[in-house]
């Protein structure tokens, strides 16, 4: 199969949706009635590096490549528009699987409301996907930064976290943990096919968040950053941490501990937020309107950096990615 035909068979699999996109694939660039704020983010995914074709289906690496970097649109608390996709492809990956990568990251496209709007294919030693996302807001207020954080402020965490690196461990062969078939599959799914919380995104920004990050690296690092672009000192009880199930026993079996595990493993594409303390039940009615839980899981403080209570060394999640 020469470019040419890989490319309108790409074409053919991809939909657009909305009114938004004017002209898309098929022209030499696409055009967006576009709205007051864009918000632009763009994430790589390396095989070898963030996925191993080994262990992870085109598709699910597809997937992967869109929820990444609509995960950074959710913690903006914008509304999730277009993607824009680079495929960088090995020549032994074949057309039949460079289309399931895309149909996988089409399938993610249709769920979450986003049209793939263009992109670029070409040659190259190992399989790299890189996707640009752009999300809409009316205005500056309706987005939130990194940098909003004060004393007092309460942090919370939607959802919950660890699955993803279990997930990786169970698909490493890296734990003998006996798990249901049910709670196996969720982590495994968890891992391979993240959901990015666009709607807890929106709808926390909306509800007064004054800083928000999404869990892409891990809470040890992704906290961190939190704290450092707001100038404040972010406290995370690792006992607090809304583990998910099977969490516990992946890492114990892997002898792993699992809280630890949890706040340094990448991948759960939760958001970490921070409320003032008299908007708590309002947080909390709001994440549970789009679908989530907030968990509770420490506190600013007037001081630097991140203190993990509960941790017996010095954590941090991934940093070089
Ligand atoms: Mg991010």
């Amino acid at each position: 199969v020469g470019e040419l035909e890989l490319i309108e068979a790409i074409e053919r699999v991809l939909e657009r949706r909305g009114e938004r996109v004017v002209r898309w694939v098929g022209d030499d660039a696409a055009v967006v009635r576009a709205r007051p704020f864009a918000v632009t983010s763009i994430d790589t995914l390396a095989d070898g590096v963030h996925f191993e074709l080994s262990t992870h289906a085109p598709a699910d690496v597809g997937w992967k490549a869109l929820a990444t970097a609509l995960s950074d649109l959710a913690a903006m608390g914008a509304e999730a528009g277009e993607a824009y996709v680079s495929l960088a492809l090995p020549g032994e990956l074949g057309a039949e699987r460079a289309l399931e990568l895309v149909r996988g990251m089409e399938e993610l496209a249709a769920e979450t409301g986003v049209t793939v709007g263009g992109g670029d294919v070409v040659a190259s030693p190992a399989l790299v996907v890189s996707v640009a996302a752009t999300g809409w807001a009316e205005s500056e207020d309706e987005l939130v930064g990194r940098d909003g954080a004060r004393p007092g402020d309460l942090v919370g965490v939607t959802g919950e976290v660890g699955g993803s690196a279990a997930g990786l461990l169970l698909l490493r062969g890296d734990t003998r943990a006996e798990l249901s078939v049910d709670e196996r599959e969720a982590l495994l799914l968890r891992h391979r096919r993240p959901r990015p919380r666009l709607a807890a995104g929106r709808l926390l920004a909306a509800a007064g968040a004054r800083a928000m990050i999404d869990l892409s690296d891990g809470l040890a690092t992704d906290a961190r950053h939190v704290a450092r672009r707001s100038g404040a000192e972010l406290i995370v009880r690792l006992a607090d941490l809304p583990l998910a199930a099977g969490v516990d026993q992946v890492a114990l079996a892997a002898g792993r501990d699992p809280r630890e595990l949890a706040a340094t493993g990448g991948d759960d594409y939760e958001l970490l937020v921070c409320f003032a303390p008299e908007r708590r039940e309002a947080a909390e009615q709001t994440a549970r309107q789009a679908g989530t839980a907030l968990t509770w899981v420490g506190e600013v403080r007037g001081g630097q950096g991140l203190v993990l209570e509960g941790a017996t060394e010095e954590l941090s999640g991934w940093e070089h990615r």
